[in-house]
Order: structure tokens, then sequence, then C-alpha cells
């Protein structure tokens, strides 16, 4: 998978794009769920589990959750909040797209047991433009274990893989609390 730094990068530029300015503390609230698909591996559980698009519609199923409860308690106001659990969903489904790109995802799971690593390249030759697109079968749940933690067989699970995604973090990071800084701290 992609370092958690690049994870949150990404997370951070689309909501700081996508997200009202007074709008603050939604978009604080929406930077986890950036990073949540990977809560399976710190707890233990198969890399399967949070990787899928069925997590990736958690967010919207939970809001149609909570709108049949309250109806059900009589309770019925006006939820505005739809957009940003759709808005939840797209930053799940982002996560789950990079490591698709990254080691591969069992994006069906628990349907489909295969993990599908895709693969995107574009680059220049002597004889013009050349793309590769590619999707290829990596195996399946139990034969394809993915670290995601330290062991002796792999020591290091890196948080911020490089110079380049160090620097992306960081950009991320100022152009998010440029944005979202507090009314109060922008006089
Ligand atoms: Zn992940």
């Amino acid at each position: 998978m992609p370092s958690l730094g690049w994870h949150l990068a990404i997370s951070l530029f689309v909501i700081s794009s996508f997200v009202d300015k007074n709008e603050w503390k939604k978009a604080v609230l929406l930077v986890p769920f950036g990073i949540l698909s990977d809560i399976d591996a710190f707890i233990g559980i198969h890399r399967a589990t949070l990787h899928n698009i069925f997590f990736i519609l958690t967010p919207v199923l939970s809001f149609v959750a909570l709108r049949a409860l309250l109806r059900v308690r009589g309770e019925v106001r006006k939820m505005q909040s739809f957009c940003y659990f759709c808005f939840a969903s797209v930053l799940v489904a982002l996560h789950v797209l990079l490591d698709a790109f990254h080691t591969g995802v069992f994006f069906f799971y628990p349907v489909v047991l295969s993990s599908y690593d895709l693969s995107f390249r574009l680059s220049v030759r002597e004889t013009g433009l050349s793309t590769a697109i590619g999707c290829e079968n990596v195996g399946k749940v139990g034969e394809v274990v993915y670290a995601t933690v330290p062991s002796p067989g792999v020591p290091e699970i890196p948080l911020i893989g490089s110079g380049i995604e160090f620097v992306t973090f960081i950009c991320a990071l100022l152009v998010f609390a440029l944005k979202f800084l507090p009314p109060v701290f922008r006089h």
C-alpha cells in the first residue's frame, strides 16, 4: 500500500479542493476517512476486510440507516449532511484505488476472494507516447499476504516512504491549513 503520509496528502488535497472554507470542522472530520481502510492492518485483521468496494459504501449506507432510524423514532428532521457522507465514501474509494495501483486489493471481497493489482504508465519514447494499462490477479485471500506491520521478515513499514512523499505531504498540509484555518486566526 502507499504510505500513510501519501494517503493523507491525497485526502488533504481533495478535501481542500471541494469543501467550503467555512466548513473547517467538517473538513477535519473528513480527513480520517482517507486512511480509515488501514484500520484492518492496525488491529490485525486481514487487509481484504476494509479494502473492498463494499466498505467504500459504508459512509453512505450509514447515512441511510441513520435517517431510517430517525424516521422510526419520529425524529424526522432534515439531514443536510448527505453530501459529506458521500464525500467520505469518495475518500475511502480513493484510498482503495491508490492501494489497487500499488500492490493490489481484494476489490470484491467477500464475494470474490481474489486480489487485483492495477497498473498504469504513460511514457515518452523515441517513437512517441506509450501507455501501459494492466490488471493482474495476484492471488486469493490466504495466498496473498500484505505486510502491514513490522516483522523480522519485513522490519520496516514506511509512514512516509520517500522525500517526494514528504514534500507532497507538507504541501498538502499547508494547503489544508491555509484554507481551513479557523476565522479567528485569519485576522
Ligand atoms: Zn490501505
